[in-house]
């Protein structure tokens, strides 16, 4: 079942599902209702077909035995009061999440951005986003007068950069070819790093041995993370074209995070001015503003996804995750831990600022935490809206396809095919092999 309603017709379409959840809010009560009378009237006859126990009348009855009190598990995340770590385990995540959260304050620095503004095609970026913020300006006053555009002119210029970084400006690498003979190699481990590898920060390198038998070359692939490097490298997985794209977008003057999730993937949010929030942006992919990409498109089960930016960190983790089948455990601290530890990041990354400048960002986090809740309030009423009384009722709960948000999500596309179904993101049909995953 698909809802395909035009923009215009959104405000019928509105007033349609308002009433239609009414009538199913009202079925569905009757419903309950009903199946709740028939448990009390067969267990009523129950417990008068059984014989009672004899009782002895000389000693004092227990009182009568009362129903549990309700369990309020629905309530369980009322807002936890932040702990510090104290466990080897809390500990360890904490230091990984603080040197994570460095990534974002290595691209303030001017001489690299400069550089990063030399290596971008700046005039065609704008010229294409004047184009589309053009389009956009008409498409929404055609609808009606006074409508806002899609998205604002410096969104169009990060989906201008988008596009180019995707399709002319990096490459993608699973086996480096031989660069001798040009034939497929074979992964054979890892190894150190030569000095000069080093020396523009590679802490790995990947080695991989020619599949000609006359040849038997050995390709070295360092995991450089240096953005200046990538400029200049222009390869990689995930983990290159995330760092390098995201400094590119500040570059040009955009708000960025990078987002970093447990299940081995890293991705990009901008923040849209125009709309006063922030946008997944997944460079790999050339994905925009599709959060539920991971989840719907490539079928996994995500725990943390985390923003880190140079003057704050979040847990952003209910904008990739909607529902309760694409969560999968959060184990690597207890939540009140974690609280603890996002809020020292927060206080580390924002110690030299002015009081003003905490009091608005704070403000921002506020915003956004209200943002990611009616997220998951949302999807619950889409749950609930898509259920029919009876499959509530005999807990059927098939969930059918949901509107808009999820059309068209694929599973993923960066990368060769082996290797996306090795790390199980091929969406639909395939399993998440833990046995066999390659780094980011
Ligand atoms: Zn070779």
């Amino acid at each position: 079942m698909e809802h395909t309603h035009s923009a215009p017709r959104a405000h019928a379409a509105n007033i349609d599902t308002d009433r239609l959840a009414a009538e199913m809010t009202e079925q569905f009560r009757q419903v309950l209702s009903s199946k709740r009378m028939n448990e009390l009237t067969s267990r009523s006859s129950q417990s008068r077909s059984s014989s009672p126990a004899p009782r002895d009348f000389g000693t004092p009855q227990p009182p009568p035995s009362q129903s549990a009190p309700p369990t309020y598990a629905s309530l369980r995340n009322i807002p936890l009061v932040p702990e510090a770590p104290h466990d080897a385990r809390s500990l360890r995540f904490k230091n990984m999440l603080v040197s994570l959260s460095n990534m974002p304050v290595r691209w303030e620095n001017p001489g690299l951005l400069d550089e990063a503004l030399r290596v971008i095609p700046l005039e065609q970026i704008y010229g294409e986003a004047e184009e589309e913020s053009q389009i956009l300006q008409a498409e929404a006053e055609s609808m009606s007068a006074g409508k806002k555009a899609a998205w604002g002119y410096q969104d169009c210029v990060v989906r201008a950069l988008l596009r180019w970084f995707k399709r002319s400006f990096f490459s993608w690498v699973n086996n480096p070819p031989c660069s001798r003979c040009y034939s497929p190699t074979v992964a054979v481990g890892i190894t150190s790093p030569l000095p000069d590898e080093q020396a523009r920060g590679a802490n790995t390198v990947e080695a991989y041995r020619c599949s000609h038998d006359a040849c038997k070359n050995y390709e070295r692939f360092p995991r450089y993370n240096d953005a200046f490097v990538l400029l200049q490298t222009r390869k990689g997985r995930c983990g290159e074209w995330a760092n390098c794209f995201t400094m590119l977008c500040r570059a040009v003057g955009s708000r960025v995070r990078w987002v970093w999730n447990a299940e081995d993937h890293v991705w990009t949010e901008v923040y849209s001015v125009h709309r006063r929030r922030w946008v997944h942006v997944d460079v790999c992919e050339e994905a925009w503003d599709k959060p539920r990409l991971y989840t719907d498109g490539w079928g996994k089960k995500l725990s943390y996804c985390i923003a880190f930016s140079a003057d704050g960190a979040m847990d952003v983790t209910r904008r990739y995750v909607r529902d309760a089948k694409h969560a999968a455990e959060r184990n690597r601290a207890p939540e009140a831990v974690f609280l603890h530890i996002m809020d020292e990041i927060r206080a580390m990354r924002r110690s030299n600022m002015s009081k003003q400048d905490k009091f608005r960002l704070h403000g921002d986090d506020m915003r956004e935490a209200k943002e990611l809740r009616a997220n998951v309030i949302s999807s619950i009423a889409i749950a609930v809206i898509q259920l029919s009384p009876e499959d509530i009722v005999n807990a059927q709960v098939t969930r059918r396809q949901d509107s808009d948000a999820q059309k068209a999500l694929e599973g993923r596309l960066s990368g060769n095919t082996q290797w996306i179904r090795s790390r199980g993101e091929g969406g639909q049909s395939n399993q998440q092999d833990p046995r066999n995953q390659h780094p980011r």
